[in-house]
This record gives C-alpha cells, structure tokens and sequence, in this order.
C-alpha cells in the first residue's frame, strides 16, 4: 500500500469552505474493515452541491469529497472480500460523514460494498455512478409498481443530465416508449441516440401545475422536482406511478391530492444513499444485463481529479451532458 497518497479535502472554518489537493497517509483514513484502491469517481449534482458548498451535505469536517468510488481491495479484515476484489460503492454517508472517492486510497466498512459486476471496468462502473445506479433503482421501482411497456409510455425529466440519459437508456432498451424532457433541444438527437422517441421541452412541464391534465405517459422517471414533478403527475394515466428520485428544479412540490384519488396513481420515492445491500446488488446486476454499454460510452466523459471544482459549477448549472467519470 502506498504510504503516501493524493486526495482532495474540504475544511470549514468559521463560515468558509475550502478545497484544497493534499497527500494524506493511510493513518489519517477513517476506520473501516476494507480499503480500496481506488482508480474512478464520478461528479454527480450532489457532488456540485458539496464542492461548492451551496447545500450543507457534508455534516463532518474535514472531508474527502466523492459521493461514489470504485477500485481494487488492498487489504480486507472482511470474509466477504479479499485484495484484488474489483468493487463500486455508492452513497452510505460518503462526502456526508466518511470519507469519499476523491482519493487515492479509502478505507470504508465492506457492507458499503458492492462486488463489481464482472461486465463493467471499474471506469465503466463510474460511467454508471450514482446517477445510473439511481435511474436503475427508479427503473425497478417502476417495474414493482406495474409499469410496463405495454402500459404506456414513460416521460424522463432532465433526460440529458445523469440520472435522465442512464434512464432513458435503460428504459428504450426494456422496450419502453420513451419521452425526453429536456431544457436542451439541441440534444434531441443525443437523446435520440440513446433511445428517446420523442422529445418535449422542459418549458412544457414547467408552468403552473393544472390539478389533472391530459393523460399522456404511464410512468415517469423525475430528477427535477417541484412544478416539474406536479406537471407530470398531473398528465400520469390510470394507474400509472411516478419514481421521485431528484430535485435539480427545486425542493417542493405544488400538488394535490387529486391525481393519487381520481386516478389511483403512485409516486414511488426513491433514495440511493441508505439503499439496502440487497436492492443495490439487483440494481448493479441488472445494470450489467439492460444497460447498453456502448451508450453508456457515449454519455461519458472523463475528467482528471485536477478538474472536479470546474465541474461542479457546471453540473449545478446544468451544463454536463450525460456522465462525468474522474480519473483518480
Ligand atoms: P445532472 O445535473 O446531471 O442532471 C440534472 C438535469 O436536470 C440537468 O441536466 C437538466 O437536464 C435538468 N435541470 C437542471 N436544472 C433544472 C431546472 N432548474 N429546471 C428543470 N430542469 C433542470 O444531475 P444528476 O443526474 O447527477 O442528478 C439529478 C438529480 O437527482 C439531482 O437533484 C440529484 O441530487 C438527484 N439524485 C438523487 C439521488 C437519490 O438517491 N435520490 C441519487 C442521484 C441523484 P436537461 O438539460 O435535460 O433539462
């Protein structure tokens, strides 16, 4: 194991927050049974609210960033894992309360990990992240709650961030009919690309909600929020459910009742962090069977760790296509 390695650390004083690269050695990691090796983060929009500071996510200072990692064991006092075990964790507190994935080395509790599916490089793995990994759990939610492709087609909000082009992407290839709402129609043939049939602009979900609209999609898959999130539950066919996993477009919500009582329609939350193992390891292996890897290939771009503060100014403001891998 290395004895000295790089990371990036956010500190807190007084009320300013600060970024800095600095090389750390493995005593200064926090407690946990496994570390990794780790080779790839991502930047998802949490990870733009963290380096920024704009939300108060990190509750522990000093912290390494990196809401998600995937590496190679180095050492393991876990009977589950052994060096050179590939792995990809997701959420559990990461960048909140333990330290993250932008680092070389982590040292985190081998219950956060997943095995990676052996279809996916620890790069590709990333590629996926968070975000895909969420539009997989918002995907099988969908799936529970009875939305097939027979049922109807399924709207994606945000389609051209993260979460929306892994959703969009994993639905087309399950056979749905697939509506793209993005605020970026010079992306239509992007979205196209990875499946979309038809794309709606993001100004048509964004006025103020009616209580039922017109019946248009059987599912959505929601990574904006607010009027967003109330337009399409109000346009939501009988029966229909709705995976709530974002707020890109704001933290509330302007609805009523009338949608779930008139039209029995189900919103389906959905949180990644504190996903139990189980459910997580269903996501990833269906990720490994239903995701296209060469549309996977062509929403991601990869950044060096030297990049992520940039980055995160452009995912909070809407400007990442797709995925954005770091190359730690
Ligand atoms: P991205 O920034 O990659 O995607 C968000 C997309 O939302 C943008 O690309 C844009 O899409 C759209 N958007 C941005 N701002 C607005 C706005 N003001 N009004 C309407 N649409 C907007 O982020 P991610 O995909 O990484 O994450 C998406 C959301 O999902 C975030 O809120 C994130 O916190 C949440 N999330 C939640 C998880 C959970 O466990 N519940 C896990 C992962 C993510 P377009 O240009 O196409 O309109």
């Amino acid at each position: 194991m290395k004895s000295r390695f790089k990371a990036i650390l956010i500190r807190k004083d007084s009320d300013k927050q600060t970024v800095e690269d600095v090389e750390l050695t493995p005593a200064d990691l926090m407690q946990g049974d496994v570390t990794v090796a780790v080779s790839h983060s991502t930047v998802n929009y949490k990870d733009g609210l963290v380096l920024t500071g704009r939300s108060p996510v990190v509750r522990k200072f000093p912290m390494i960033p990196g809401i998600d990692l995937a590496g190679t064991v180095e050492e393991s006092a876990n009977p589950n894992f052994t060096p050179g075990d590939k792995v990809v964790l997701n959420g559990f507190g990461l960048s909140e309360t333990h330290y993250g994935g932008y680092s070389e080395l982590a040292r985190v509790k081998g219950d956060w990990l997943v095995p990676l599916p052996k279809e996916f490089t620890p790069a590709q793995a990333m590629a996926i992240g968070t975000a895909g990994y969420t539009a997989m759990l918002c995907v099988l939610a969908l799936e529970d709650a009875g939305v097939t492709p027979a049922k109807g087609a399924v709207v994606v909000t945000g389609a051209a961030g993260g979460v929306g082009s892994v959703a969009v992407s994993l639905l087309a290839k399950l056979g749905y009919k697939v509506i793209a709402s993005t605020g970026r129609t010079e992306e239509e043939s992007y979205l196209k690309g990875l499946g979309a049939s038809e794309i709606i602009p993001r100004t048509e979900l964004a006025g103020e909600p009616r209580m039922l609209g017109k019946e248009r999609w059987a599912g959505a898959i929601d990574s904006v929020g607010s009027k967003t999130l109330a337009n399409v539950i109000a346009s939501t066919s009988y029966g229909g459910a709705i995976a709530a996993c974002g707020l890109a477009g704001g933290l509330d919500l302007p609805t009523s009742v009338a949608p779930f009582i008139l039209r029995g329609i189900s919103l389906l939350g959905i949180d990644s962090v504190q996903m139990p193992k189980p459910r997580r390891i269903q996501a990833w292996n269906r990720l490994a069977k239903d995701l296209d890897v060469a549309k996977l290939a062509a929403m991601t771009h990869t950044i060096p760790l030297s990049d992520v503060r940039k980055a995160a100014e452009e995912i909070l403001a809407g400007k990442i296509r797709g995925r954005l891998v770091v190359e730690i």
